[in-house]
């Protein structure tokens, strides 16, 4: 078999042994990220694809990269790259004037945010009521006690966590127009769903130029637009959460949000065990129902990157249960004892590796 399988296979992951604060849009150390990357074998048939351009960027805490072929290309990155920036800007709990950072500031009173800022808020709150509240952006006390926004890792008091628990409730954020207030003491993050919302904002830009192939890469949360220049679909693989220096498998895919939420991502590890920045909203600690890694694969970026937190949250039993009942969702689930599963739906698009074997969840 040629070796072109292996190839230009662009990893959902970040490439480390990720102990501390990589990957992630609300830490302020940026110097343990890993740089993502493609495996790097190259087929001769691989060597006859144009040059894409290609833009590496370092935002949201993540190394991104962003390729696109077509005559538009380096335009259409120029903007993209504005584009995130101005996410970051708006979305980032540690820049001061943010519209997050703001609204966190300002508990209890109304704070005018911008459409894109409004738009993530209330994807979270529909996938939240989607998901019983697995996805709950008012985690971010806890979140944040556990010490993941500094890799000030601790695990903490009982007390604490309950205490924080008593300001965890997405239900009571109220949107009105461009309007977002929060109830006093509460505060909120939109680290499960950022990066989908830029992937498909790149996305967008892309497309507005014209372009008709590109991989949008933003640590791990990849976006294919259309296929690759040779015709062929692309090839997005999914991590080894046990091995991160391996794949599962890979989904061969066009026009699709690949997203997934590992508890690789971040992590510390105390007394043996391991802890992760997943939280659970119902007990105010790291999500342990079960499952290591949620992928989604879907048309849209935002609702792709919310639904793999909530169903990393919720665990096992219910996440299959909850594909069972919507069977517009596909995606790729690793459990603790490493069994896998995937939806009926990428029945044609998943290639296992390593031997491993996947069950389909029927619907
Ligand atoms: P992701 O990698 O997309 O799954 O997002 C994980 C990030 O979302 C964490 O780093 C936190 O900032 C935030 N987060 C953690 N737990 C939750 C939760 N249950 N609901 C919403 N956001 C969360
Ligand atoms: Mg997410």
């Amino acid at each position: 078999m040629k070796k072109a399988v292996a190839l230009s296979i662009v990893l959902g992951m970040v490439l480390c042994g990720c102990s501390a604060s990589q990957n992630n849009h609300d830490t302020s150390s940026k110097t343990e990220v890993s740089v993502q990357s493609e495996v790097s074998e190259v087929s001769k048939e691989e060597s006859k694809l144009p040059e894409p351009e290609s833009r590496d960027i370092f935002a949201m805490d993540t190394y991104m990269v962003l390729k696109a072929y077509g005559s538009n290309a380096k335009k259409a990155l120029e903007e993209s790259e504005k584009e995130i920036q101005r996410l970051e800007n708006l979305f980032s709990v540690n820049i001061a004037d943010s519209d997050i950072a703001r609204i966190n500031a300002n508990s209890g009173n109304p704070v005018t945010v911008n459409v894109s800022t409004k738009t993530a808020i209330a994807k979270a709150i529909e996938i939240g009521d989607m998901t019983d509240g697995a996805l709950d952006i008012t985690v971010y006390p806890l979140v944040r006690e556990w010490g993941f926004t500094t890799g000030d890792y601790k695990i903490p008091d009982e007390w604490l966590i309950d205490w924080h628990l008593g300001n965890v409730g997405y239900q009571k954020i109220v949107i009105n127009g461009n309007i977002v207030t929060v109830p006093t003491e509460f505060e909120i993050d939109l680290g499960s769903v950022a990066k989908g919302y830029a992937s498909d904002a790149v996305a967008q830009i892309l497309v507005e130029n014209g372009i008709t192939s590109g991989l949008i890469n933003l640590g791990g949360n990849v976006y294919a637009l259309g296929r690759k220049p040779d015709g062929s679909k692309w090839k997005v693989g999914i991590e080894n959460p046990t091995d991160t220096s391996k794949m599962i498998g890979y989904l061969e895919v066009q026009n699709k949000a690949v997203i997934t939420s590992g508890n690789y991502e971040r992590f510390f590890e105390e007394d043996g065990k391991k802890y992760w920045h997943i939280i659970d909203p119902k007990t105010g600690s790291p999500a342990d129902n079960g499952i290591i890694s949620a992928t989604i694969v879907g048309d849209n970026g935002l609702d792709c990157d919310a639904l793999s937190t909530a169903l990393f949250v919720m665990g096992t039993d219910k996440a299959i249960e909850f594909c069972k009942a919507h069977k517009e969702i596909d995606a790729v689930l690793v459990t603790k004892d490493m069994k896998i599963y995937a939806t009926d739906g990428l029945e044609k698009n998943l290639t296992m590796t390593d031997g491993l074997k996947c069950e389909f969840i029927k619907r």
